[in-house]
């Protein structure tokens, strides 16, 4: 423990939603029942996020979210769950002997609009909380639905690039949301933009096997930065990695490598990192075990990768947690040495969109 404390680590992949402590959603449950009582269907869900989520399918997990929302919808709620899950990754452990969860946190966040604020009050709220802390230790991603209209990703994508414009610390976009939906050929024109305004762009990507080549490859157009989960990405898309990043003039990845604030290259070639979540895969069975997930092919290739934790409340895990799951001795983990680990780390430091270490 001593050894992955001392780590200097980055969290790249952790949705703000999805990480609230469990210990906070049972306040914010509290506190809105004397107004107007829970239903039963969000009450069941608190009920299944305390004593342990069993998830039949990915599918199940998207179930939740609802119930969390019903929970988050105001500015006071919302700045209630950034401020403790950011206190969760990046302040030290209870009694103050301890080392926080990591070193640096890319904190993502989809802008939500309630009967109780816009989306750019929700973003200035997370916001708030994010800069409460120095830029060497928190940023944030905001994140797009893939079940959103043209006109919201217009909207997302706008208020990103604005508040980058004014200074705030948002550095990347990501899209995220159910596998089953949205039409991905048509996002492309909106990240193109967002990565010409110069922030970092993140895709979820072949997460689940309703995820067609069409869909991947609209989303690798792009040239992604660094790519969330990429579980059954085929090898006929995985050529393109080693292929020379593209020049500017082509479709969406006409963008020029300056423009991106910590761009996929690696000696000229389409190297996007890749990121992993161990506990979340196994938990949603989009990976039937450790020893058969893909991390190990991107470690057999010396491909980047990033260790993170995903969503934190329904997975039960923690940064510490899942590096432990890289030194632990099969079945129970991978096995890897304290050298490999430490590389790991190092990678996630090195593809962080803010670059904590320039
Ligand atoms: P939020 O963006 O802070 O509201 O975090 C929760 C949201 O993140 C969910 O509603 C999903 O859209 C997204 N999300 C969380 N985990 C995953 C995942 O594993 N795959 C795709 N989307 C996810």
């Amino acid at each position: 423990v001593i050894f992955l404390q001392s780590l200097p680590k980055a969290e790249l992949h952790a949705h703000l939603n999805g990480s609230i402590p469990i210990k906070t959603i049972l306040e914010l449950a509290q506190k809105y029942s004397p107004s107007s009582p829970l239903t039963t269907e969000v009450a069941d869900i608190i009920e299944k996020l305390k004593s342990g989520v069993i998830l039949n399918d990915i599918f199940d997990f998207f179930s939740l979210m609802p119930a969390i929302y019903t929970l988050t919808s105001t500015p006071e709620a919302v700045l209630t769950t950034t401020r403790a899950v950011l206190q969760l990754f990046l302040n030290p452990t209870s009694d103050g002997a301890e080392s926080p969860q990591c070193t640096y946190l890319e904190l993502r966040t989809t802008p939500r609009a309630t009967t109780h604020m816009t989306r750019e009050r929700y973003l200035t709220v997370v916001l708030d909380e994010v800069e409460m802390y120095p830029a060497t230790q928190a940023a944030l991603i905001v994140s797009v639905d893939r079940r959103m209209s043209d006109s919201d990703l217009e909207e997302c994508i706008s208020l990103a690039i604005e508040m980058k414009n004014r200074c705030r610390r948002v550095v990347g976009i990501d899209v995220c949301g159910d596998p089953r939906s949205g039409d991905m050929q048509s996002f492309t024109q909106h990240l193109a933009r967002a990565k010409g305004a110069g922030l970092g762009l993140t895709v979820h990507i072949a997460e689940s096997t309703n995820n067609t080549t069409e869909d991947s490859l609209a989303l690798l157009s792009c040239r992604p930065d660094r790519l969330g989960h990429a579980t059954f990405l085929s090898d006929e898309l995985k050529i393109l990695f080693f292929e020379d990043i593209p020049q500017p003039g082509t479709e969406c990845g006409s963008l020029s490598e300056s423009e991106s604030p910590n761009n996929a290259r690696t000696n000229g070639q389409y190297k996007p990192c890749i990121e992993i979540c161990l506990s979340s895969n196994l938990l949603c069975k989009t990976v039937a075990s450790l020893d058969a997930h893909h991390i190990r092919y991107y470690l057999k290739n010396n491909h980047p990768i990033t260790i993170c934790t995903d969503d934190a409340l329904p997975f039960r895990t923690s940064c510490l947690g899942e590096y432990s799951l890289l030194l632990a001795q099969p079945p129970l983990g991978l096995g890897l040495s304290r050298d490999d680990v430490a590389r790991i780390a190092r990678m996630g430091m090195d593809a962080a969109f803010l670059r904590p270490r320039d």
